[in-house]
């Protein structure tokens, strides 16, 4: 066992750094407060090479294994966890594309995505359906020698800037549930997609939105893998990119523990630093534990990964669990900052209120607990 990363990892993990500080960081406020990305921001990570992350190399990819992408991801979130649903998106579809998209769809739409021309989106959920996805009613009605989709996507992040989808649609019949379910990756650009932002409580940046789709032409070039295959494509994706949620959660929420320990270094109460209470420390102390667990789980759902090994289990444990515990040990280190954490001033209540967002973003708890109580118990023995 090596709980060290490779050389290669630590010089990756510290040019993230020196972007996430230099330029990511500093505009995530502005963002937040104006409730858009700035305009050069897709232009910047994809010169980075962020959104080639999982792309092979000729696609114009880094071709980076799982482990990898973690250390990018969780490096990313340190500065702004919103930021981190652009590179997400694109590591989970180049994942998909990749393993189940043929020869002419990879050559197609990935160098496009790894140059970040292609800002692309996840479309599942539905305004009846989110959690029950394998319900999901938008229609792909036969069209030709393909197909045209009518319905409603909702929840979905980036869908105001996305210029690409992995849309999920029902090919087959309702009753057959998951095994009705095609995924198509479109360009969302017209006059057949009509989008409205959402507001929200936190990553207000991210252009979550509302997409109605009115007849959208698809043709079988678009359809990922073959019909009837789409959801248990893209849940074998969420298997991975699930453990990179886990850690956008726990890269955040880390900093701002750090920002609570300095604070209760300095700050003085009744004659003493806070940090020298018990009732300060000791709650400190316990919300760095759990995030150090739930760090090592997901880097040890992606390490299983990369090893070909099984990791459903872990990337939904890792899912459920570190949200939970980020924003439990964001909302204490934010006491501990009383007021100044408080504060829209500084980067400490935005952060509270991204990470609450990773608990719903790709799943809740339910969703994933119900696919580790199928690996468990069974799935005749399971809710
Ligand atoms: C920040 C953010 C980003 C998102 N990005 C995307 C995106 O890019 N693409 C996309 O398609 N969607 C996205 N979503 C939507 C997200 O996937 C859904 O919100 C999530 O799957 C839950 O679905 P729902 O909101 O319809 O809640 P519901 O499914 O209606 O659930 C409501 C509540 O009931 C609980 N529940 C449901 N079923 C059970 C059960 N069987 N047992 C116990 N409890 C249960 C849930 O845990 C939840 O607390 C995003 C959401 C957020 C907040």
């Amino acid at each position: 066992m090596d709980f060290l990363f490779t050389p290669e990892q630590e010089a990756l993990a510290e040019k993230v750094r020196t972007y996430v500080a230099e330029r990511l960081a500093p505009a995530a406020a502005r963002a937040d407060r104006e409730g858009g990305f700035p305009p050069e921001l897709f232009a910047e990570l994809a010169a980075e090479g962020l959104f080639g992350l999982r792309i092979p190399a000729e696609y114009g990819g880094m071709g980076l294994d799982a482990v990898s992408t973690g250390v990018v991801i969780e490096e990313l979130a340190r500065g702004d966890v919103t930021a981190c649903y652009a590179v997400l998106n694109t590591a989970l579809v180049g994942g998909v594309l990749t393993a189940n998209g043929g020869e002419e769809m990879r050559a197609r739409w990935l160098p496009p995505m790894a140059r970040g021309e292609a800002v692309v989106a996840v479309c599942m959920t539905e305004p009846g359906h989110g959690t029950d996805a394998a319900a999901l009613e938008l229609r792909a009605e036969p069209d030709g020698d393909g197909w045209r989709l009518s319905g409603e996507k909702t929840s979905i992040m980036l869908g105001a800037y996305a210029t690409h989808g992995l849309v999920f649609a029902r090919t087959g019949e309702l009753a057959e549930r998951a095994r009705g379910v095609t995924a198509f990756y479109t360009p969302l650009d017209d006059a057949h997609v009509a989008r409205t932002t959402l507001p929200s409580l936190g990553s207000r940046a991210g252009g979550r939105a509302r997409l109605v789709f009115d007849g959208l032409r698809v043709g079988p070039e678009h359809v990922v893998g073959g019909t009837g295959l789409g959801f248990a494509q893209g849940m074998r994706g969420f298997d991975y990119s699930r453990a990179l949620i886990a850690l956008i959660a726990v890269g955040a929420a880390s900093v701002t523990v750090s920002d609570a320990l300095a604070h209760a270094r300095e700050r003085e109460a009744f004659g003493l630093p806070l940090s020298r209470f018990q009732g300060v420390a000791f709650p400190l102390v316990e919300h760095a534990t759990y995030l150090h667990a739930a760090r090592l789980l997901a880097y040890e759902a992606l390490w299983r990964n990369d090893a070909g090994l099984g990791h459903r289990v872990e990337a939904n444990m890792a899912k459920w669990w570190a949200p939970k515990t980020a924003a439990e040990a964001a909302h204490q280190a934010l006491l501990t900052l009383g007021h100044y954490g408080w504060s829209e001033d500084g980067p400490v209540a935005r952060r509270l209120r991204d990470v609450i967002g990773t608990q719903l973003a790709d799943g809740t708890a339910a969703a994933t607990k119900l696919v580790i109580a199928r690996e468990l118990l069974g799935r005749e023995h399971a809710p």
